[in-house]
């Protein structure tokens, strides 16, 4: 069964750079996923070899990092009905190339190495990013379309 979750989504300093912020924030909001937090930021290298530690052992990780600190980010939670896969759906698969055309990935980018946008990619994983992105934690609000998105 389905039910409503939180996933962190963040534009990447490509994505920023490119322009295509607005865009992105928009797919997830008709959809109709709920923005819980936001905030624009230079993350530190530091901050980064957290938010990827799964990561560390593998032979692209020095240069993710440093793409990944290349600029600013805009760090995103969307809630909504079961957000964290969906929203991996909607951003396509990890290299653009194999994403379907109308996911962000596949519509937006070409390369792995420059795939615009990160999502979370369990319940587990959002609840660890959201707390190490929002440490000050979200804003939970009701939205006024929420009737006409949910039963
Ligand atoms: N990445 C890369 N080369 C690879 C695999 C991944 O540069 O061979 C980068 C890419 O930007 C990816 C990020 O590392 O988005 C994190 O990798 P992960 O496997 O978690 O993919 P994601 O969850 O972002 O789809
Ligand atoms: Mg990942």
């Amino acid at each position: 069964m389905s039910t409503t979750e939180r996933t962190y989504i963040m534009v990447k300093p490509d994505g920023v750079q490119r322009g295509l912020v607005g865009k992105i924030i928009t797919r997830f909001e008709e959809r109709g996923y709920k923005i819980v937090a936001l905030k624009f930021v230079q993350p530190t290298e530091e901050h980064l070899e957290k938010h990827y530690a799964d990561l560390r052992n593998k032979p692209f990780f020095p240069g993710l990092i440093k793409y990944m600190a290349s600029g600013p980010v805009v760090a995103i939670v969307f809630e909504g009905l079961d957000a964290v896969k969906t929203g991996r759906a909607m951003l396509g698969a990890t290299n653009p190339l194999a994403s379907p055309i109308g996911s962000i990935r596949g519509d937006f980018c070409l390369a792995v190495g420059r795939n615009i946008i990160h999502g979370s990619d369990s319940v587990e994983s959002a609840n660890k990013e959201i707390a190490l992105w929002f440490p000050e934690g979200i804003t939970e609000w009701k939205s006024v379309f929420e009737n006409w998105i949910y039963e």
